[in-house]
């Protein structure tokens, strides 16, 4: 390697032939100058240490790198030196931050020796960086001030979770000195004996875990003081993965605890049905409880003037009484003046402030000495009330009872704010707010009270009034006609009302009207004068509206004892009279409610043999009146009962329709028949058709047809073996969707029959429309024919409407020989009734279809 130096330097060079080679290699940086301050040689670690080239400054002045707060100081003790010959900047060894070339500043340890030759005086400079060493001094400095400075305990555990360090919050929170606790178990000392067992264990494990975690604890301090701690534990790992310390941070949470379980109480008790005062009641106590050695009572604004007592269960009983009302202004005592102040209020001194003197004795009695009120505000400034604290002692520590009360305030307001909603909801419950009337619950208490009264205090009478077209009107004029006609239907009522009687909505479309000490006559008279009134056209929004209303009656006591029961009765006959006396009142009377409820069993019954297909078909066949020919068979539905027995489908069919059972039968009769057909197709009976009875809801439905081809397809029919027969009026219905889920029907090849027409009110031409194969005339056609002219020629004209149509028509109810001469006469093609059999069984079908065979072919 080769060693550049200046002239200057050339002579100590050629000198010192051995020190210079170890100079250049050294490890630390070696800078040497002559007494000009001129570098003379400069080394390799001395060149990474500041990164200037040696070409950069040897030869040059020193300046450049010594730190430039230096730098005056520094020329002027070397001149210094060369004059008088002292040393004084020799010898110095320190700390400086150091500019390198780039401008970034590090920390180096200096040391400058003097090396006195022949040719004069040189210094001869080591640097080494500690800008690492430094930096983590420093951090460590500010790490321990703020261990020591922080409020939180900190304790540090060893591998063997022993304390070795533990800082001063430490020894302020638990009385226990440094010394005291090195290398002991925090739970050997720090557990109080009420210490939770389990808390205490999830702590010791989570202690020899690997992650940090965070638990509350009862702890114990020196004094044997009981303190709520949350533990923060971080266990702290080696380099290897090895578990080295754990650091423990713990902060007294006694108070925040105590706080946050005052507030969880009260919050609980909020759900629950306390009254306002019970709750108030229980706050204070809690209070007294967190706070030993203060009273607590709460005053609740109860005019603009005064306040009252709410709550102070721990107030002697003369002293509350006499408190109950405190004034609110600026003459009156602590709790009075904060209220009128609207800012907390202390009287320190109570035994001599004259304001509580006209207390008297009761005051003296209680033997308080200071009392804190403090305002419960709304958040709009409003004063409701007063938390008032009454300390028998002297006054202690304040800062913890204003926590107290600030939290507490906030409960009270909480407290009297479900108070008033629920007010507001009782009184709201108990209105229409559409009409204004009482509603049904207002209705039902007025209605218990008035039948519970003593025998012999006359008849009452409930009418139950129900506006049948209200659906019609919401659906065509809109709702917002629907209400206008409500508020008319109530106006014109309640302006027959009398003083002693009621009037109430409860619900829809229903009203309610309980006459006091009435009679029948009067009752009937009564109802039929509002439904003459309702009946005539009312204003709704400039549109004259008919509304049409049903009423019925139950009477209080021969109908009922209680207003329940009364109601429900009133309720059924208005059904009854929505059904079938339109325009007059319905009495209830006992076969009613028996009707009602058979009816509701039944339907469950229904339901339930429709679940468990407890239905059975009989099939009736239809037959060429003059060949004797097999046109088909009908399905008809069966269902006997385990217990009622036979129930006739004109009985349980409208019943499936209006309970909402009718599509579920539907279905399952497709199945049934499409099943009862296969099967004879598959054992060669011949039978062209097998026709099933659905339901006009049922049409409703828009899957039918897909439904319909997954049946055909399932049970491989063709689509002509099926006929669905509906009723005339599901035809006419006009809905463009019937239409075409007719027409999708009859697009499988399926046919589609008319039942029971001439019952209902066809227009011809739209007839002519329909996808329809068959007619079949109604069986009321056929009674009479045989006696009554005026018969026959209805009976023909039907039949001729149904072949001017060009449809295939059937006779139903054919029972004599002269009927089904009349149809061969007509030329009617087929004929249907009891003159060829009842209704049958599969099997006895089948009897009677080989018995019938010769009787075709004859
Ligand atoms: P419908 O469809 O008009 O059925 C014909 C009814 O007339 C049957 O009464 C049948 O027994 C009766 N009938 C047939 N020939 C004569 C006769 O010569 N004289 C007399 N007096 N009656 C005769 P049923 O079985 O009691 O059915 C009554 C109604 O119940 C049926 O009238 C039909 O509307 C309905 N129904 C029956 N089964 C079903 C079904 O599965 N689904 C639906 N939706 N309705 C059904
Ligand atoms: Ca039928
Ligand atoms: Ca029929």
């Amino acid at each position: 390697m080769t060693i550049h130096h200046t002239s200057n330097g050339l002579d100590l060079v050629r000198r010192h032939d051995l020190l210079w080679p170890a100079l250049e290699q050294a490890i630390h940086a070696a800078v040497l100058i002559d007494s000009r301050n001129t570098v003379i040689f400069f080394n390799a670690a001395a060149e990474r240490l500041w990164g200037y080239d040696r070409q950069e400054v040897l030869g040059r002045s020193v300046d450049v790198l010594v730190p430039a707060p230096l730098r005056q100081a520094h020329r002027q003790s070397i001149e210094d030196n060369r004059r008088t010959g002292q040393n004084k900047i020799v010898g110095t060894s320190r700390e400086l931050e150091v500019e390198r070339k780039d401008g970034s500043r590090i920390w180096v340890s200096f040391s400058l020796s003097k090396v006195a030759t022949d040719d004069g005086i040189y210094y001869l400079g080591f640097l080494r960086d500690i800008t690492r060493e430094v930096l983590l001094r420093e951090e460590r400095r500010l790490l321990s001030l703020a261990v020591d400075e922080t409020g939180k305990a900190v304790l540090i555990l060893d591998h063997n979770r022993d304390i070795v360090y533990v800082n001063q919050a430490f020894t302020d929170l638990f009385g226990y000195t440094a010394t005291e606790v090195m290398g002991r178990r925090p739970s050997s000392f720090l557990a109080s004996p009420a210490t939770d067992p389990a808390d205490l264990q999830r702590l010791q494990q989570g202690a020899w875990g690997n992650t940090g975690f965070q638990e509350e604890i009862l702890a114990a301090a020196k004094d044997g003081r009981e303190l709520w701690v949350s533990a923060s534990i971080n266990p702290i790992a080696g380099p290897e993965g090895e578990m080295r310390n754990v650091v423990a941070v713990l902060s007294d949470i006694t108070e925040s605890r105590q706080l946050r379980s005052l507030q969880q109480e009260m919050l609980a008790a909020l759900t629950s049905d306390l009254s306002l005062d019970g709750l108030l009641d229980f706050l204070c106590r809690r209070i007294e409880v967190i706070a030993p050695g203060l009273v607590a009572a709460v005053f609740l604004r109860d005019a603009e003037e005064s306040l009252a007592l709410a709550a102070g269960p721990s107030l002697p009983e003369d002293y509350r009484a006499a408190i109950r009302r405190v004034p609110i202004g600026p003459e009156a005592t602590t709790s009075g003046l904060a209220a009128f102040l609207g800012r907390p209020l202390l009287s320190e001194d109570v035994p001599s402030d004259p304001r509580w003197q006209k207390l008297g004795e009761s005051l003296r009695h209680f033997g308080i000495q200071a009392c804190w009120a403090s305002p419960i505000k709304r958040a709009d400034g409003r004063v409701m009330g007063s938390l008032t604290f009454y300390f028998p002692a002297c006054r202690p520590s304040c800062r913890w009872h204003e926590e107290i009360a600030l939290v507490s305030r906030h409960l009270c307001l909480l407290a009297i704010e479900r108070h008033e909603s629920r007010e507001r909801l009782m009184a709201l419950a108990r209105f229409d707010s559409l009409t204004g009337l009482p509603n049904r619950a207002a209705l039902l208490e007025k209605a218990r009270a008035l039948t519970t009264r003593p025998e012999g205090a006359g008849d009452i009478a409930f009418l139950s009034i129900g506006v049948d077209n209200l659906q019609d009107i919401n659906e065509t004029l809109g709702h917002a006609a629907g209400d206008t006609l409500l508020i008319a239907v109530s106006n014109l009522m309640h302006a027959r009302l009398e003083p002693k009687n009621y009037l109430g909505r409860f619900g829809g479309d229903a009203f309610l009207m309980i006459l006091n000490n009435t009679s029948l006559a009067r009752t009937s008279s009564l109802a039929e004068r509002i439904l003459a009134e309702l009946a005539a056209p009312l204003d709704i929004g400039g549109q004259p509206v008919t509304c049409s209303a049903s009423i019925g009656i139950a009477f209080s006591p021969a109908n009922g004892g209680n207003g329940e029961d009364l109601l429900c009765h009133a309720n059924v006959a208005m059904q009854r009279a929505r059904t079938e006396g339109r325009g007059r009142p319905c009495f209830y009377s006992p076969a009613m409610a028996r009707f009602a409820q058979d009816r509701m069993r039944l339907s469950a019954a229904l339901r339930e043999a429709i679940r468990q297909e407890q239905l059975r078909f009989e099939y009736h066949p239809l037959v060429r009146p003059l060949t004797g020919e097999i046109h088909g068979v009908e399905a008809l539905a069966r269902w006997t009962h385990p217990e009622l027995g036979i129930i006739p489908p004109d009985r349980f069919i409208p019943l499936a329709e209006e309970t909402g059972q009718i599509e579920a039968l539907g279905n399952w009769a497709l199945r049934e028949v499409c099943r009862q057909m296969a099967e004879w197709r598959a054992r060669g009976i011949d039978l062209p058709t097998v026709a099933v009875n659905l339901s006009p809801l049922h049409f409703r439905n828009k899957q039918l047809p897909l439904f319909l081809t997954e049946l055909l397809c399932e049970y491989r029919l063709p689509g002509h073996c099926l006929k669905v027969e509906i009723t005339e009026n599901a035809m006419m219905d006009g809905e463009a969707e019937t239409l075409e889920t007719l027409h999708r029907i009859r697009a499988l090849g399926v046919g589609l029959s008319m039942d029971d027409f001439g019952t209902g009110f066809s227009s011809l031409s739209r007839l002519a429309k329909l996808p329809v194969t068959e007619l079949k005339i109604d069986r009321s056609f056929m009674r009479d024919i045989d006696r009554n002219p005026n018969a026959r020629a209805i009976a023909m004209a039907v039949i001729r409407i149904g072949q001017s149509l060009d449809m295939t028509v059937i006779a139903e109810g054919v029972e004599t020989e002269d009927q089904r001469q009349f149809l061969i006469d007509l030329g009617c093609q087929v004929a249907q009734g009891y003159l060829y059999t009842k209704p049958l069984p599969p099997a006895e079908l089948e009897l009677w279809l080989r018995r019938h065979r010769p009787f075709s072919e004859g």
